[in-house]
C-alpha cells in the first residue's frame, strides 16, 4: 500500500471517529459554514468549537504549514486527503475563513520570517480573522486602476482611500490592503504594493454596506491618514501585482472548489426538490424535458468532479496557476444551474421569503438560489475568468482594444 493510500486510511478513520455528529452532512450548505474565528467571533455552537479544538491540537487546521505556524508540516497531497475524508461526510474544515484559504498560503511563500511567525499561528488556531481589501469604487474588474495610496513616511506607511465589497471587514480583525506606493509607473500593474493593516488603527472606518435581502456581508473600509509600519509591506515595494495574483488565484480556486461537494449530490438534490413539489414520491419523472435538464447537470457535474481531479494531480505544488479560473467558471456555472433547476421545480413554492406556507428548507433554499448570482462576480467575474483562459491557458492573441 503507498504511503497516501495509508494516510488516507488514517485520515478516514480519524476523521469519522472524531468529527462532531452534529457537523455531518452540513457541509455545504451555505457559503459560511464552520468555524471562521477571530477577536469579534460569536460562534457558541459547542461542537463547532470541540472540532475547531481537535483540528488546532493535530495540526489540521493547516496540514500543508510548517509546524512552527500551527500545521502538521504535511505535503499538499495529504492536505487533499484530509479534506476529502472531511468532505465524505459533509463536515466543514474545523476553522474556515480567508486567511486559511487564501491569505495564508501566500504569506508563506511570499512574506518574510517575521511576517509569517506574526501572523501564520493566529490564523491557523482561527484568533485571528482576515478580510480582502482589492475593490475600490473605480476598481473592479480593472483592480489595477486601483488608487489606495500608500506614501513613505520614515518607518511607516501613510494610507488615504477607499475600498469597496469589503467582505465581513466588520466582523475581521486584520486586512490585506492593494495600495498604489508609485502613481507615476509606466504601467498601471506596476506600482502596487501589499500592505497589511490592523483593522483598529486610527484612521480606518468601516461601514455595512445593507441589501435589500436584509443579510450583507459587505463593507465599505476607508484610509484616512492610517499609519502601518513598513515591516506592514510584503513582498517588494511596488511589486505586488505578482502576489495579488497570487491570492486571486487560491481565492478562485477555492470558490470553484467549495461548489464540489459529493459527486451527484447536485443531481440528488435537485431529484429530491422535484419528487417533492411535483408529487412524485418515486419512479421516473413524468416530464422528460425536466429529466434531460436534470441530466445535463449530473453531467456538468461529473465533468467537474473529473476536471478537479486532474488539475489537483497537476498541481501538486498546493499553488493554483491559471487554471483556477477554469475551476471557479465552471464551478460557479454548475452552482447557479443546481439553485435554478431546484427553483424551477418549486414553483411558487420557491417564492417563499418568510412566513407560513413554507418550510424551513425552502425558505433557505430561496436565500442559497439568490446568493448564488453573486457566486460569478465575487473573486473576479466570469467574464474576465473567460479573458484569462483565453490568454493565459489556451494561449489565444488578445482581441483588438
Ligand atoms: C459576494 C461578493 C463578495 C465580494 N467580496 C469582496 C471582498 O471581500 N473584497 C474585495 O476587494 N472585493 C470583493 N468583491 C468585489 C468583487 O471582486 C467585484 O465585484 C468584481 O471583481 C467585479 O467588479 P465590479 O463589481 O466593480 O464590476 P465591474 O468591473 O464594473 O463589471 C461590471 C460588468 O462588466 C463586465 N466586465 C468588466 N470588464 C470586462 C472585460 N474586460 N471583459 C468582459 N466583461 C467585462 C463584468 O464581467 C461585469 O459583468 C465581492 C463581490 C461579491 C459579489
Amino acid at each position: 500500500m503507498s504511503d497516501l493510500n495509508a494516510f488516507r486510511e488514517e485520515a478516514r478513520a480519524w476523521v469519522r471517529e472524531n468529527a462532531p455528529e452534529a457537523l455531518r452532512g452540513t457541509s455545504g450548505s451555505g457559503p459560511f459554514e464552520g468555524y471562521w474565528g477571530g477577536a469579534k467571533c460569536e460562534q457558541t455552537d459547542p461542537d463547532l468549537l470541540r472540532w475547531r479544538d481537535l483540528g488546532i491540537e493535530k495540526g489540521w487546521t493547516a496540514p500543508s504549514w510548517p509546524k512552527q505556524y500551527g500545521g502538521a508540516g504535511l505535503s499538499h497531497a495529504h492536505e487533499e486527503i484530509i479534506h476529502a475524508e472531511m468532505k465524505a461526510i459533509g463536515v466543514p474544515r474545523p476553522v474556515a475563513g480567508q486567511g486559511l484559504a487564501m491569505f495564508g498560503p501566500v504569506l508563506l511563500e511570499y512574506g518574510n520570517d517575521a511576517q509569517r511567525a506574526a501572523h501564520l499561528p493566529g490564523i491557523a488556531r482561527g484568533e485571528v480573522r482576515w478580510c480582502q481589501g482589492y475593490s475600490e469604487p473605480n476598481a473592479g474588474s480593472d483592480l489595477a486602476s486601483l488608487q489606495l495610496k500608500a506614501e513613505r513616511d520614515g518607518d511607516e506607511f501613510v494610507l488615504n482611500g477607499q475600498k469597496v465589497w469589503t467582505s465581513h471587514a466588520n466582523l475581521s480583525d486584520w486586512i490585506y490592503c492593494l495600495t498604489r506606493t508609485d502613481p507615476n509607473a509606466p504601467k498601471k500593474q506596476m506600482g502596487i504594493s501589499v500592505i497589511l493593516a490592523d483593522l483598529n488603527t486610527p484612521g480606518i472606518t468601516v461601514k455595512r454596506i445593507d441589501l435589500i435581502s436584509g443579510y450583507s456581508p459587505f463593507c465599505e473600509t476607508f484610509f484616512d491618514d492610517v499609519r502601518v509600519p513598513v515591516g506592514n509591506l510584503v513582498g517588494k515595494e511596488n511589486e505586488g501585482w505578482t502576489i495579488a495574483k497570487a491570492i486571486l488565484g487560491h481565492e478562485r480556486s477555492s470558490i470553484g472548489r467549495s461548489i464540489a461537494r459529493q459527486p451527484g449530490s447536485a443531481q440528488r438534490e435537485v431529484v429530491g426538490r422535484a419528487r417533492k413539489h411535483l408529487g412524485v414520491a418515486e419512479g421516473v419523472i413524468p416530464d422528460p424535458l425536466l429529466r434531460d435538464e436534470i441530466a445535463a447537470l449530473g453531467m456538468l457535474e461529473e465533468a467537474f468532479h473529473l476536471t478537479l481531479a486532474r488539475i489537483q494531480q497537476s498541481a501538486a505544488s498546493g499553488t493554483p496557476g491559471s487554471e483556477a479560473s477554469i475551476t471557479k467558471i465552471v464551478g460557479t456555472d454548475l452552482k447557479q444551474m443546481r439553485f435554478e433547476l431546484g427553483m424551477k421545480v418549486a414553483g411558487a413554492d420557491g417564492l417563499g421569503w418568510e412566513g407560513p406556507g413554507f418550510d424551513e428548507d425552502d425558505l433557505q433554499y430561496t436565500r442559497d438560489w439568490l446568493r448564488s448570482r453573486a457566486s460569478t462576480i465575487e473573486g473576479g467575474s466570469s467574464e474576465i475568468q473567460k479573458n484569462i483562459v483565453s490568454k493565459r491557458v489556451l494561449g489565444l492573441p488578445e482581441g483588438k482594444k
